[in-house]
């Protein structure tokens, strides 16, 4: 089966075989004694061992040529706008760009880069609802773009929240990315919010461009939003006490992002792990950003705090995996039956010190992409961004 053929030709039952080390996205048990793995119709209906699995009738068999397998990586902070085009840097193909570095899915955080975006109540529904459908009618190669997450303005009432919900939007925009910066009217907002459905995301430390506002700790705590948004900074982080304080204050996930501080990613990882809570931890870009877009970021987060947080690399991709899919309810982040069949294939990168590629990751490298599959249906073969692979996968049939 040629991946020439298009995606509708690969519609129906995948097969997965020669798999050299699946990882789960699971924190409890990142690595799963599997060799195989069947999805049928962009679902997993199985994995194990091949002479357990069912992989007859197969439409399309892949042999991962002995290299790891992880779920599609999750970016739990972007800041998408229109197509796969940002304004921020006037770049076009970022999405595309960022599956090649393994990312199947990412979350909006509020589409605040568009050029004359609307700060009136009724502009601001426009905006996230038209987002919301945009991002579910165009999936550049298929990547998932949760958007449609509107940023909150002085104003704004139960009955915005209801709306908004019954519209399709299931996210808010960073909190403190509009008029509302106090802890007080945040608090009320992100209370409607979720008692209508919406996730809810709030902007930690200082402002990341010209127009972006400062939040700290208490205001973080008194909003209670859902996720702790970069809470090292976008990039100008809080004093590393007020970031000690989000930790040990709420119960509420730990955000670390590409575009922050990377002593304060440190440490919140380390106050998280000290706490025993590292199932709160996920990672994002919050890209595109000053410093850019990074398509190779959350791998660069997995390798980074892998090897500087000496956190086994299996543990790592579970921060964007698993912990974020947990966290955000989605369906896919982790290899269990029924969920979204959205992977990404990868090895260690040639000539890393690292015998493997948990052991290159752990010291440092960047793995090597050599295929993507999202739904089921394989979206890229060959990173064009990461170093190369030792080894890559191939379609057999
Ligand atoms: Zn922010």
């Amino acid at each position: 089966m040629a991946l020439a053929a298009g995606p509708e030709a690969q519609i129906g039952k995948l097969v997965i075989r020669n798999i050299g080390l699946m990882l789960s996205g699971a924190l409890e048990a990142p690595i799963l004694d599997a060799d195989t793995l069947v999805a049928e119709n962009g679902r997993i209906t199985g994995f194990g061992r091949a002479k357990d699995c069912d992989t007859g009738d197969a439409r399309v068999v892949i042999d991962a040529q002995g290299t790891a397998l992880a779920p599609g990586l999750i970016d739990s902070h972007v800041h998408p706008v229109f197509g796969d085009w940002t304004p921020r840097q006037s770049q076009l193909g970022w999405i595309e760009s960022c599956l090649h570095g393994g990312v199947t899915t990412m979350i909006s955080a509020g589409e605040v880069h568009l050029p004359g975006r609307p700060r009136d109540i009724i502009g601001v529904k426009a905006l996230a609802i038209t987002a919301e459908r945009a991002f579910t009618n165009f999936r550049p190669l298929g990547v998932k773009v949760r958007a449609g997450a509107p940023v909150l303005e002085r104003g704004m009432v139960e009955s915005d929240f209801a709306e908004l919900a019954a519209s399709g939007v299931k996210l808010l925009g960073e909190v403190g990315l509009g008029t509302v910066k106090a802890g007080y009217e945040a608090k009320e907002m992100v209370a409607f919010a979720r008692k209508y459905g919406i996730q809810s995301t709030i902007h930690t430390g200082g402002p990341s461009v010209p127009g972006s506002g400062y939040i700290d700790a208490d205001t973080v705590l008194e909003a209670d939003a859902d996720i702790i948004g970069h809470i090292n900074g976008g990039h100008t982080a809080l004093p590393l006490r007020q970031i000690r304080c989000l930790c040990e204050g709420c119960a509420r996930g730990i955000e670390i992002v590409h575009n922050g501080n990377e002593l304060a990613a440190l440490s919140a990882l380390r106050f998280a792990n000290e706490l025993g809570q590292l199932g709160r931890v996920i990672l994002g870009t919050d890209s595109p950003a000053g410093s850019g877009v990074q398509p190779l970021g959350i791998l660069r987060m997995v390798a980074f705090l892998s090897s500087f947080g000496e956190i086994p690399a299996e543990t790592a991709f579970c921060f964007a995996t698993g912990n974020t899919a947990r966290l955000r309810a989605l369906d896919c982040g982790l290899i269990e039956v029924g969920r979204a069949a959205d992977f990404v294939l990868m090895d260690r990168a040639q000539h890393s010190a690292g015998k493997d590629l948990l052991e290159s990751v752990r010291l440092g490298d960047l793995p090597g992409v050599g295929m993507t599959v999202i739904d089921g249906i394989v979206r890229t073969t060959r990173s064009r961004n990461t170093p190369p692979a030792e080894r890559i996968p191939v379609i057999v049939a």
